[in-house]
This record gives structure tokens, sequence and C-alpha cells, in this order.
């Protein structure tokens, strides 16, 4: 397991859309295992493939401890509901933030590491999580919807 390099907004590669994975191989599980911990070096609670450069269909979220850690692979929201509106950062972005209008609650699915078909649920912080890794998979940054951007508070600058 080593910590990835994360790419930085503007850089091009976090504007295009990702690919399907296919392979459920040793090469996908060290991505994943990159992945989070990459993502907890950073204090992120959300972190997507685009983001380490690697143009694939893969997530990884620690958004509350009902959960840990959940690893998706060609994830796809299938269901949303409510509406939240709340601050929220990127790894990709530091030092902005901005107020994001998303559902409140949403369903995931996709696939785990093996292949096998996952689907969570997830509210409140999680549920933004999962939009906004879901977003970067197809070059959506928070910036792009967010109704303000602002500086980030040093106490608040976890990101995603
Ligand atoms: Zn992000």
């Amino acid at each position: 397991m080593s910590i990835r390099l994360i790419v930085k907004h503007p850089d091009e590669v976090l504007r295009e859309r990702a690919q399907e994975v296919t392979k459920f191989n040793s090469n996908l599980h060290k991505l994943l295992d990159d992945m989070a911990d990459t993502m907890y070096d950073a204090n992120g609670v959300g972190l997507a493939a685009p983001q380490i450069g690697i143009l694939k269909r893969v997530i990884v979220v620690d958004a509350d401890e009902e959960h840990g850690l959940i690893e998706l692979v060609n994830p796809e929201i299938v269901s949303a509901e409510g509406e939240q509106l709340g601050p929220e950062g990127c790894l990709s972005i530091p030092g902005l933030q901005g107020d994001v209008r998303r559902a409140n609650k949403v369903v995931i699915r996709g696939q785990d590491r093996y292949g096998n078909p996952v689907q969570y649920e997830g509210t409140g912080l999680l549920a933004r999580a999962f939009q906004h890794e879901v977003d970067h998979l197809n070059g959506v940054l928070f910036i792009d919807i967010a109704e303000s951007v602002y500086e980030a508070r040093k106490a608040e600058e976890d990101g995603e």
C-alpha cells in the first residue's frame, strides 16, 4: 500500500469521464488499497480514482463510523431523495469550499473488489460523499455546481 499524489484542479484528468472496470484483479486491489491510504493520509472522507490520475470508475468513502471504509467499483446512484445544502470541499481543490445542494438520501449500487454486486444507502454526509465521488467519475467538480464558493476555514478543510 502506498500514498499516491493527489491531482489538483485545473488538471485536465479531473475533467474526463472515467472508464468502467472489467477486471477485478490484483491491480484493482492495489488501486483500492492505495486510494484508502491516500484518502486517510489527506484526512478526506472520500476519494475517486481520477483524483490520483487513474481514469477508472472506482471510489472509496469513509464518512461515518457505522459504515467505515466503503469501496465501490462502477458505482451508480439508483435513487435519491430529499435535499441538503451545506459546505463541501475537495482534496483536489485545496483551500476552497462551496455550499452545494445535494440529495439528502441516496442508494448507490456497484461492485466490490471481487466483482460482487453491492448496494449502500447513505444519508447526510455519507450521501453527500457518494454524490461528490460519482461526480468525479464524470468529470464534475463541486465548484461547477456550488451555489457559492469561498475560502475554506482551516478547521473545516476536510475534503473529498
Ligand atoms: Zn473531490
